[in-house]
């Protein structure tokens, strides 16, 4: 699911100069949002997905465009307002990004999607919800779809942050997983953690606003994650690998623990497939992207220990 789609624009500059013309010929435009790239590392690893959303105007038919082209199975939502760019200018090291907030939806298009997910959540094993929410949904949405969601047993796999994971972390349906890092889990608790200490990491994930959730995945970037499943507690090694672009891993892992859920593996091998999905994105150029075959290869490597 994306509620707010993009058009991800990369200019890559030697040299930004500010005030004046900046040429460039090497210009990529690809379908974005956090959704979007679960969606493509599903289908890159082989599973059977449905991408879902909203998209609006001329950038929304070139995202549906983008899919179709990919061979990816969609049906969104249409809105009147035109789905939105998101910009990041990629000059002397850096990375300048402009992003536009997007399209507002109306309460008619909100009640129209709602419809389109009740039907689609009938013939879903696993949904994923991830990013921001386009302006004009209700503050709650997310909690919304988890509870339709939940009426058709399907398990819900969130990535979000900041008020949006709040507001669902309240709510009385809870979704079966969610990811945050170190940062997201240090906005939800109001305290610092250190990779040096994982068992403060550990103790944190027993707070009363974590309750019934099934899975919580901290992913730890390069030092790979520390993950509680019920009661237990799982830390994930992973070995150390050549990085090209890791914009998009933790969408990546989301893709793998999701394709792991509906193949049905066994826990460990869920928390390697999520792991080894992530390491495989960072090592390619484009934003959410893998090579099964580097999944394959990471996925032998990963060491995952049950910790007291
Ligand atoms: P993003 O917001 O960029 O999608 P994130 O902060 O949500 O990322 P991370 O913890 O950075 O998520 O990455 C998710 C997983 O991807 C990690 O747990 C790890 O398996 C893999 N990964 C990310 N960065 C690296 C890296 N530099 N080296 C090896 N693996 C990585």
């Amino acid at each position: 699911m994306t509620m707010n789609p993009s058009i991800d624009i990369s200019y890559p500059l030697d040299t930004l100069r500010l005030d004046t013309v900046n040429r460039t010929d090497q210009v990529t435009k690809t379908a974005g949002g956090k959704g979007l790239n679960v969606t493509r590392v599903i289908h890159d690893l082989g599973g059977d997905v449905l991408a879902t959303g909203v998209l609006g105007g001329f950038h929304g038919a070139f995202i549906a465009d983008q899919l179709r082209q990919a061979g990816i199975k969609q049906e969104f939502t249409a809105i009147k307002e035109e789905t939105r760019d998101s910009i990041a200018i990629l000059h002397e090291g850096n990375q300048t990004e402009i992003l536009e907030a997007g399209p507002t939806v109306s309460e008619e298009e909100t009640a129209l999607f709602l419809k389109k997910f009740q039907e689609l959540v009938q013939r879903a094993t696993v949904v994923t919800l991830s990013g921001s929410l386009a302006k004009g949904f209700p503050s709650n949405f997310y909690q919304q779809l988890i509870e339709i969601a939940k009426t058709q047993n399907a398990k819900v796999l969130l990535d979000t942050s900041g008020e949006s994971l709040k507001q669902v972390l309240k709510g009385k349906t809870k979704p079966y997983l969610i990811k945050p890092n170190l940062e997201e889990l240090e906005g939800l608790l109001g305290k610092e953690f250190s990779l040096k200490d994982l068992s403060a990491i550990k103790e944190a994930l027993l707070a009363p606003i974590f309750t019934e959730i099934e899975w919580i995945v901290v992913s730890l970037g390069k030092a790979g994650a520390l993950a509680k499943h019920r009661e237990s507690f799982y830390r994930i090694e992973i070995p150390t690998i050549e990085v090209v672009n890791p914009v998009g891993s933790g969408d990546s892992t989301i893709a793998g623990f999701a394709y792991a859920l509906a193949e049905g593996l066994e826990t460990e091998d869920q928390l390697k497939l999520c792991m080894a999905t992530g390491m495989a994105n960072a090592q390619e150029r484009r934003t959410g992207h893998v090579d099964p075959a580097k999944v394959q290869t990471h996925f032998k490597k990963i060491a995952v220990k049950k910790i007291e």
